[in-house]
């Protein structure tokens, strides 16, 4: 793996790894506190329902209160007690009509004499009422009427402090409907729940519901359903409850409110899958807010790992060109100090690595150069003559098989002279041996220089020396031989001043078929040599021209 991704993966780990841990709190932060908010919202929005219908039941309470104490009314009542005469139920039908005046919730008054007997009502809606409803808490009823909701008061009707009879007031209970109906602040899904008690205990819806609309005073939740939100109202219990089954099974997140002198309970409630809905909505922006933040991280996470990476992976390269022999390294553009001094070190180094590549051949090459010329000199020396400089025996007889051999091959002219000073013993014995050597050396170095450059010249006795000639034409040769020998016999020496010249005498051969080997080849030359020194010295003498049957003896 690269130190680059090595990198990256660490700023990943080190940045958004916390950011994102962190993001997941914060949404689960925010997630709870808009639960607690709506919690709160239905909390205010069911208190303000309750206190609303609390301050609508008062007013009834107080219209009861007004109309029960007409003072007409009672006197008819307490004149009924005594009289028991009929005619007063007419006048007591009269007084209600009167009292209705001006009261439009009013739906029905109805009232009973002392002994419960029921003289007059506006719509006979009740003719007869149950007493026990004369109770504290029960002065205020809610019952159906066809299909209206009502709102039943039962009153004592005094005169002069004494009971003289009651009213029972049926207001219409519109008002209530009208509350429950309004859900705003509810959401999609919310709704108020409005239920009494009935007989059982059980909780007893009293207005149409939103996903029940004939439930009014027909749909009911046992008493002993202490889960549902609408039992926990009616139990006296004003609280939030969350994830609480409705009257439909489904989870709610309810608020409940119970009035305790109309013994009614009052339920806001909001369907849990909203309130999800709700929070997952609010969350969505933190998430992407959570993405961009994470993306950003990382995007600054890889640039500053590259940044940090760039002059290691730079350098890397920079060496592996080094390695290869490539000292065109390219600067280094570190961004850090520490880089910065690392890129500098090694360019310092690349260079002296150059500079000491550069010095190491040109000494090689030096050296080379040193050998070569020792090895030439070497060579030339081991094919020269000491005494004279020019080639020693070895080389000329290396050099005669060469061309031996070669003109063998091709059918070639080959020549091979011997030449041998002549009565050489007389100089050293009068003139001494170094003068006979100066003489050897003065003869060698007239004849290499005499000679063309293709024909090979050698010393190859101690005063005897060979020519080898390639190519050669047999008069051009005897020619140059004999050229050779008046230049010898021209060499003007002088020794303690006397005059000295010397001659010599020469034996040629020319190839031809007898001639086997490049040794037989050279005896064939020595042989014409003798021959020459036999025949008085100082010539030439060809061994092709020469009698075989005697060649020692003429
Ligand atoms: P010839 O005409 O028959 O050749 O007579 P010569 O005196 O030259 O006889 P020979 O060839 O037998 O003698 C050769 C002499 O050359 C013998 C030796 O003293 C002499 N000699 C051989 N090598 C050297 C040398 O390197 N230096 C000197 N100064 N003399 C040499
Ligand atoms: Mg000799
Ligand atoms: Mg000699």
């Amino acid at each position: 793996m690269r130190l680059k991704h090595v990198l990256v993966i660490c700023f990943v780990v080190l940045s958004a790894l916390p950011l994102l841990l962190s993001f997941g709190m914060l949404q689960s932060y925010t997630g709870s506190q808009y639960r607690i908010q709506i919690e709160d919202k239905l909390t205010a929005i069911s208190q303000l329902a309750k206190l609303r219908l609390t301050a609508a039941i008062a007013r009834i309470e107080d219209n009861t209160t007004l109309l029960a104490n007409r003072s007409l009314l009672g006197r008819q009542l307490a004149e009924y007690a005594e009289t028991q005469e009929y005619r007063l139920f007419e006048q007591v039908e009269h007084s209600l009509h009167e009292a209705k005046q001006g009261m439009q919730q009013i739906v029905d008054i109805s009232v009973f004499a002392g002994n419960g007997q029921f003289m007059a009502s506006i719509n006979r809606i009740s003719t007869s009422f149950d007493r026990s409803l004369l109770g504290e808490h029960k002065r205020v009823i809610f019952l159906r009427h066809s299909q209206e909701l009502i709102v039943r008061s039962i009153v004592v009707i005094e005169h002069e402090y004494k009971p003289v009879g009651y009213m029972v007031i049926d207001f219409s209970g519109a008002f209530i409907l009208n509350l429950v109906s309004d859900r705003t602040g509810l959401g999609e899904t919310g709704e108020w729940l409005f239920a009494v008690r009935d007989d059982n205990g059980d909780a007893l819806f009293a207005v149409p519901l939103r996903y029940d609309p004939g439930a009014a005073f027909l749909r009911r939740v046992s008493a002993d359903r202490t889960d549902v939100p609408i039992t926990q109202a009616l139990l006296g219990q004003e609280i939030v409850m969350g994830h609480a089954p409705d009257y439909r099974n489904e989870e709610v997140m309810a608020s409940t409110r119970y009035i305790q002198d109309m013994d009614f309970g009052l339920v806001a409630k909001i369907d849990e899958r909203e309130v999800t809905d709700i929070i997952n909505d609010a969350n969505k922006y933190l998430i992407v807010l959570g993405v961009v933040l994470v993306i950003l991280a990382v995007a600054v996470g890889v640039m500053i790992a590259s940044l940090i990476a760039r002059p290691v992976e730079q350098l890397r390269k920079s060496t592996q060109k080094v390695i290869e022999g490539d000292f065109d390294v390219e600067p280094i553009d570190a961004g850090w100090r520490e880089a910065k001094d690392l890129a500098a070190s090694f360019e310092e180094m690349a260079d002296s690595i150059h500079d000491l590549k550069d010095n190491l051949e040109q000494k090689v090459e030096e050296r080379t150069r040193d050998l070569d010329e020792a090895n030439r000199r070497l060579t030339e020396i081991s094919v020269r003559d000491p005494l004279t400089g020019v080639h020693n025996r070895r080389h000329i007889t290396e050099r005669l098989d060469e061309e031996f051999s070669r003109a063998q091959r091709y059918n070639g002219r080959l020549a091979v002279a011997m030449f041998d000073i002549d009565h050489f013993k007389k100089v050293n014995d009068t003139l001494g041996h170094g003068a006979g050597d100066e003489v050897l050396i003065g003869l060698a170095f007239s004849v290499e220089h005499s000679l063309r450059t293709s024909d090979l010249f050698g010393r190859v006795g101690g005063e005897e020396f060979c020519i080898i000639i390639p190519e050669a034409e047999r008069s051009g040769t005897v020619y140059l031989l004999e050229r050779v020998r008046r230049e010898i016999e021209a060499l003007p020496f002088n020794f303690d001043g006397k005059d000295l010249t010397v001659t010599c005498s020469f034996g040629v051969a020319f190839l031809s078929e007898e001639m086997l080997t490049s040794m037989s080849f050279l005896e064939c030359a020595d042989k014409a040599l003798y021959r020459a020194k036999q025949t008085g010295r100082n010539k030439v003498v060809v061994y092709n021209d020469m009698d075989e049957a005697s060649p020692d003896g003429a």
